[in-house]
């Protein structure tokens, strides 16, 4: 809700708010994705610009990781002229964005315009802010979701003895303000459009805007080239009720006081596959620590702990890597899935110049990082 909504009432990312995220527990989150992007940059012959446009920024500190990165591979990418662009809707959580990344220099824009705000970053970059992916301006892009699609509303369906009914919320009659979950009596228009014919589970949650936007952004690396990079905890088409509420780092009644709580549900990979298709190629979803362990976090963290000094920072360093990486906690629950174009995995066909058919780089992350 543009009004009442949890993203544009609070939006509590981080560890004093209602949930934390990856980039929020450790930098080496975002400094491995700035090495992807940078990685993917090269594999496709370094070309001379590049928007990086991040759809849910939260509280902006994954931008401010990768901005990090590129700065300290400033001469590598000195060619190329890099600009961020930020779609978020929360106005409350652009305004920490924008104190983060540009220490607050920021100018709003006029009424008209798509973009609502402008600044440059402290790393000398301009950055722009949008509210639709559709306002983003078109051209080579690295797109990043960061727990973003399981932020999305969900279709919830059941399958019974009459058929799919959906799953909608209603007043209690018998308590006031009290909400309840109630089956549609007959079928809906959501059940006839969204239910794929092979479905085989009795419940299923299904994001359409999700669906929507990966096919804007397939549409936008097919044309123009780039990549989409998607990280969140989700399951490949198997999972069933996934809808819960957080608050205060604890699980909250998703039915009670609408709008003060996180709301989420699990991402659907195989959903985002299939609204891809014929566009775009993907890769995965793979668990996030082989992901990380290919981009080399290991190696990194070892780094990191060399250079403290002190016992509470590398047991911090420790700890995090723990959070990201243990199968228990975030390890295997998140995963990553990556939209590239067709022909970033496999050559067009050149018969006429078989000395062309050198092998393409393999995609980081789903294969080892080889930097050269
Ligand atoms: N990527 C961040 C934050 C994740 S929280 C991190 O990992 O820490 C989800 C983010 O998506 C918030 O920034 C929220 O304001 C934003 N958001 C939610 N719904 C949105 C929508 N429909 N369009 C754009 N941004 C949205």
């Amino acid at each position: 809700s543009p009004s009442q909504g949890y993203y544009t009432r609070r939006g509590g990312v981080g560890e004093s708010g209602d949930f934390i995220t990856s980039p929020e527990i450790s930098q080496v989150f975002g400094e491995l994705i700035g090495i992807w992007y940078i990685s993917e940059w090269m594999a496709v012959g370094k070309p001379t610009t590049f928007q990086l446009v991040e759809l849910g920024p939260g509280r902006g500190t994954l931008t401010q990781d990768i901005l990090r990165v590129f700065k300290q591979l400033a001469s590598v990418l000195s060619k190329c002229d890099v600009s961020v662009h930020l779609v978020e809707v929360s106005p409350k959580l652009s305004e920490i964005q924008a104190v983060m990344l540009t220490g607050g220099k920021v100018q709003p824009s006029p009424e008209h315009e798509s973009v609502y705000m402008k600044g440059i970053s402290k790393t000398g970059i301009p950055i722009f802010w949008y509210r639709d992916i559709q306002d983003v301006p078109p051209g080579y892009s690295f797109y990043l979701a960061h727990e973003f699609f399981d932020a999305l509303p969900i279709h919830k369906f059941q399958r019974t003895e009459k058929g799919w009914r959906e799953v909608l919320v209603d007043i209690d009659p018998e308590v006031p303000d009290q909400l309840r979950f109630v089956l549609s009596p007959s079928r809906t228009p959501a059940t006839q459009n969204f239910i794929q014919p092979e479905e085989t589970r009795d419940h299923v949650e299904v994001c359409p805007e999700a669906g929507v936007i990966v096919q804007r952004l397939a549409s936008r690396i097919e044309k123009d080239g780039g990549a989409a990079l998607v990280a969140d905890y989700g399951h490949d088409g198997t999972k069933t009720d996934t809808f819960r509420g957080f608050r205060n780092h604890k699980l909250h009644d998703v039915l009670s006081a609408p709008g003060t709580a996180d709301l989420t549900a699990d991402v659907d990979f195989s959903y985002l596959r299939k609204m891809a298709q014929g566009k775009t190629a993907t890769l995965g979803p793979i668990k996030q620590r082989e992901f990380l362990k290919n981009m080399g976090i290991d190696l990194r963290l070892q780094v990191l702990l060399q250079n403290s000094g002190d016992t509470a920072t590398r047991e911090q360093l420790l700890h995090s890597y723990d959070m990201l990486m243990n199968p228990e906690k975030m390890g295997d629950c998140f995963h990553f899935f990556a939209l590239l174009p067709h022909h970033r995995l496999v050559r067009p066909d050149k018969k006429d110049k078989p000395e062309s058919k050198s092998p393409l780089p393999p995609v980081a992350g789903f294969n080892e990082l080889l930097l050269k």
